[in-house]
């Protein structure tokens, strides 16, 4: 039997210019799909409000500089809609959902509250069993209600379960599965329906990310399987974290393309300190990445995070700040 050409993607959300960690993350996706001369499909996750438009064009200028191609137009969730709501309808339909009224504080109490644990993360399942009574009454309140899943779960009474999912990088992972949200409140597709609608319609069997996203995955590859899709193959990747262990994030100093530019280096500099993150040789141009990516071996990636250290500031005057 013939394995499917791979097909990845590269998923970020236009919310602000991407940062060195966002930038590494686009190198290794790129990597991992042209090794095997496969595909690399652009995806704009923009459902979310803090979306900025001309952080669309800005992403894909700042991806495009260091070298990195993908494969026909970009697509955004914003135009796909219809998709998401054609899913969450068959669930619907399948008795698979159900509204939920919670505020965040109400599932913070309730996670904390002292009747039976509930892991990190986890809904409780607060709503599942809501009477028609008392379902009427949260209506009348006011607040739109979110559609959660049904997951499976609830047929043992309990309000979650753990499902197991394989990381090419990783090895096994074991996270939880609960009532997860599908729809928002205000109507909008959740981050876990619309990736594994989108996924599937675009046959992306190969998924490189941050690891960050690793707890979704099991939530995720258990809607794939609801949803009568294959899942595709995860590989999770290290995040860069700024120097105090946290995420990087802008307050870290030059952390985006434009500002190392700024800073009068070259997008082949960025290229050049991103592939060492990685353990990787530095290339004399960017017509070199491709045979970068033919040599790439995934299992010789680092899986700790990369600390970013800033490089020192010149300073002329005796003032620091
Ligand atoms: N949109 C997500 C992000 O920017 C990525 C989601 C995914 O790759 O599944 O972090």
């Amino acid at each position: 039997m013939s394995e499917d050409p791979t097909t990845g993607r590269w998923a970020p959300s236009p919310t602000g210019d991407l940062h060195l960690g966002n930038l590494r993350t686009a190198l290794l996706a790129w990597l991992f799909a042209r090794s095997d001369g496969g595909r690399l499909l652009w995806r704009f996750e923009d459902l979310d409000g803090a979306v900025r438009p001309q952080f669309y064009d800005s992403q894909l200028r700042d991806v495009a500089a260091l070298g990195l191609d993908w494969d026909g137009e970009p697509v955004r969730q914003s135009d796909r809609l219809e998709l998401y709501r054609d899913a969450i309808s068959d669930l619907i339909r399948r008795g698979l959902t159900y509204e939920c009224f919670c505020t965040r504080r109400e599932i913070t109490e309730a996670v904390a509250a002292p009747h039976g644990p509930s892991p990190e993360g986890a809904y409780p399942g607060t709503c599942r069993t809501l009477t028609r009574e008392k379902r009427e009454r949260r209506r009348g309140e006011g607040r739109p209600p979110a559609l959660r899943l049904r997951a499976e779960s609830g047929a043992s009474g309990n309000t979650h379960a753990e499902l197991t999912v394989t990381d090419q990088q990783l090895g096994t992972y074991t996270g939880i599965v609960d009532d997860f949200v599908l729809q928002r409140g205000d109507s909008t597709p959740a981050y876990n329906l619309a990736v594994v609608v989108d996924d599937a319609a675009q046959g992306i069997n190969q998924v490189v990310r941050g690891d960050d996203l690793l707890p979704s995955t099991p939530r995720q590859v258990f809607l794939a399987g609801l949803l009568g899709v294959a899942p595709p193959s995860y590989a999770h990747v290290p995040l860069v974290l700024g120097p105090q262990d946290r995420r990087l994030a802008k307050r870290d100093g030059a952390v985006t393309l434009i500002h190392r530019l700024a800073l009068g280096e070259m997008p082949l500099d960025v290229v050049n300190l991103l592939l060492g993150s990685l353990g990787l040789e530095p290339v004399g141009s960017a017509a070199d990445l491709p045979a970068v990516a033919k040599r790439f071996d995934p299992a010789a990636l680092p899986t700790e995070p990369w600390i970013y250290e800033p490089p020192a500031v010149q300073t002329s005057g005796g003032t620091t700040d």
